[in-house]
Formats: C-alpha cells, structure tokens, sequence
C-alpha cells in the first residue's frame, strides 16, 4: 500500500498512543472530581495545558478542548457573531477556507449578514488591496486560513494582523489545521486559531481553539464544568494528553522532517512535469508535504480508482467536498474550471519511502497511458 493522502488523516505516531494508554490506564478519575483521583486527574490537565500553550506561545487560560476542528471552526464563528451581534453584521472570507469555515459564515449570511469574499493572486495569497478595499467599520470577522487544505499555500498573517490595525472591531480568526508540524507558527494578532492534532500524527476526536484572552465568546455546546466555560462536557485526560504529546514531537521534528519532505516534493513536481497535460496548482508558498495538480480532458475520479488498484491512494480534492464538483481554492486559484474539476492532491509525510515513491512513479505512468495522458 501506498499512502499519499496524510493531509486528510495521518496514522498515529507510536509515542502518542503509548501516552493515551498510559493515561487511560493511569488516570481514571473526572478531572472535575473534588476526590484526590480527580484532583490527580486535574493536575495532569493543567500541565499539559501549559506545555501546549507554551510551545503555541499563548496562555494556558487562551486553550479551549474541542473534539475537532468543526467543532472549533463552527465555535469560534458561532461563538464570536452570536455575542458581538452589536458590532457589526459584515463578514469577510475567503475561497481557500475549509467548509467547516464557510458552513457557519453562510448559516450567518441567512441571518442577514453581508458576507464579501477577498480574491487571491497568481501565487495563491490572499489580495491585500482588495482586502483593505473590503474592510468596513462594521466588519466584525475576517477569515484567513494559516494554510489550506488543497494547495496548502501559507498565507502572511503577520500582514494582515497589520492591517487589522486599523479595524480595531474586527475580529481575525485562522484555521490552523494544516498548519502545525508543517511550517512554524506565530500566533500573535490572531484573535481566534484552530488546531488539530489529527493532521500531526495525534488521535483524533480532539481539537483544540485558541482564543485570546481579551476576545469572548458565546458556547454552542451548553452543559456542566469543563476545562473552561466555552464548551462543556467531561475533559478528555487521555486525549488531552495524546494531544500534548503529538504537538511536543510535531515540532520538535519539524526542520528535519520537512529537509526530507522538500526533496521528494520538488522530485514528484519534476516528475509530474513531464506531462504536457498536467497543470501543477501548487505555487512556491505551498507547503512541501502537498503536491496538487490538475490532468487535463479526463474524468480524474476514474483515474484516482485505477491508482487505487495498485493500492496507491490520493485524493481528488478534500474528502468533505462533494464528489464530481469543483475545487474550490483551484478554481479561485486558476478561474479555470476544467481544470478545478481535474485536480488531484498527493500529500506525502516523513513516513513516506523512497521506494514507496518509485512504485508510485512506475504505475503512475501505467495509468497514465491507459488514459492517455501525454
Ligand atoms: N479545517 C481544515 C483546514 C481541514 O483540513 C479539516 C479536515 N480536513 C478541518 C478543518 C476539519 O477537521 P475535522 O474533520 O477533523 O473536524
């Protein structure tokens, strides 16, 4: 088997299971006991909250425990409109923003809220100009994804936080899904981040939502005492653990996983080169661990199953788009939409093999001539 799909779910790493078992085993008690069990259990939460936040370079009291990053997408937003509704009813987005994003914005825009969506340029990053024609007084939320799902193109928070100066009633939220163990993160000026440790090698069922201290929000799920008043339900010791775990090794690896993953991204482009009929989408802000490109004239969901019969698995774009449809960050990206239909994403890990990749290389061309692709 060749797995080329780690941006929609990485396996987990070895230490970090052996943590969530540890855990699981060790600390039995509701952390929200008053027993000494829970109290024990509580101690444990409070120091992995502290490691996590130290090395996201926030504040412990700025970590909110979610179950995944819907759910602290769909919490920051719901959170954030719903108890700053005096502030203003203008929303602004993008088109490279995961839909988990965009479902909450557009439930807001049947609410009667104006909802503008600021284009990006030939490399993929968001247009400043257009951005600071479209900011209103009465915007009171802006999304930008620290990196996207599909072409995984960083984008310059540092700039935006700037601009943002001068809208002191608007708010900045980033999904940073994509983003930790891939590039180094600076979360300053963000009001709003979340984080998922499924995509770093972490269990999933947790997400975690930063929100800074000064910004508040409405829950949306209502209950008893958690971690914090932002969303309740018993904390999860085992995965918050599981979680800091898999953060402290994300980016402790990151520099020499990434030396690794760079190489065989600039070997899959070459390759990919080599045909006249694919488009790589790509563009030099792209993550290294995310290869996606477009093959012009066929139907690439077929061509994705004839991979799949040599047991090598990509995507054709997010799983959580609907099949068939187009790629919404490459139609953006191209304004091309036969080639949004066409397009393929490979991710690739610092698990990924060099032997993995020639055989990927060797059917891959297989493929291609049973659908000629020149
Ligand atoms: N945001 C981004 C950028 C994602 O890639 C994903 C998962 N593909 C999500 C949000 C949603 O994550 P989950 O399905 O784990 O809730």
């Amino acid at each position: 088997m060749i797995y080329l799909d780690y941006v929609a779910s990485s396996p987990i790493e070895p230490r970090v299971l052996d943590e969530f078992i540890k855990v699981s085993k060790e600390y039995i008690a509701n952390p929200n006991s008053s027993h000494k069990l829970g109290v024990k259990s509580k101690e444990l939460i409070d120091e992995c909250t502290i490691k996590i936040a130290k090395i996201l370079n926030v504040l412990p009291s700025e970590i909110i425990y979610t179950s995944g990053s819907t759910e602290s997408n769909n919490l920051a937003i719901k959170g954030l409109l719903s108890k700053y509704a005096n502030r203003g009813k203008h929303i602004i987005t993008t088109k490279l923003d995961h839909s988990s994003v965009i479902g909450p914005i557009e439930e807001f825009g049947k609410d009667g809220y104006e909802i503008d969506t600021v284009s990006i340029d030939n490399n993929g990053i968001i247009d400043k100009e257009e951005l600071k024609e479209l900011l209103r007084k009465d915007t009171v939320l802006l999304t930008i994804p620290y990196i996207d799902n599909e072409l995984g193109i960083k984008q310059p928070l540092a700039d935006i936080v700037e601009i943002l100066k001068e809208y002191p009633n608007c708010f900045l939220f980033s999904d940073a899904t994509q983003a930790i163990g891939k590039v180094k993160v600076d979360f300053t000026g963000i009001d709003l981040v979340t984080v998922s440790p499924r995509k770093f090698y972490g269990i999933g069922g947790i997400g975690i939502l930063i929100k800074k201290d000064n910004v508040l929000l409405n829950p949306i799920i209502h209950g008893g005492k958690s971690t914090t008043m932002y969303r309740s339900g018993t904390p999860e010791l085992p995965l918050i653990a599981s979680a800091a775990k898999s953060l402290e090794i994300a980016v402790e690896s990151l520099e020499e996983n990434n030396k690794k993953i760079s190489k065989f991204q600039n070997d899959i482009k070459t390759f990919l080169e080599s045909f006249s009929d694919i488009i790589i989408n790509s563009r030099n802000d792209s993550v290294p661990n995310i290869i996606n490109f477009s093959i012009k004239n066929i139907n690439v969901s077929e061509f994705v199953l004839e991979l799949e019969k040599y047991e090598i698995y990509v995507s054709t774009k997010a799983p959580c788009c609907p099949k068939n449809s187009v790629s919404r960050p490459v139609f953006a990206l191209t304004n091309d939409k036969k080639l949004a239909l066409g397009t393929i994403r490979i991710s690739i890990s610092h698990k990924t093999q060099q032997e993995e990749l020639d055989e990927f290389y060797e059917k891959f061309k297989i493929c291609c001539d049973k659908f000629q692709i020149r």
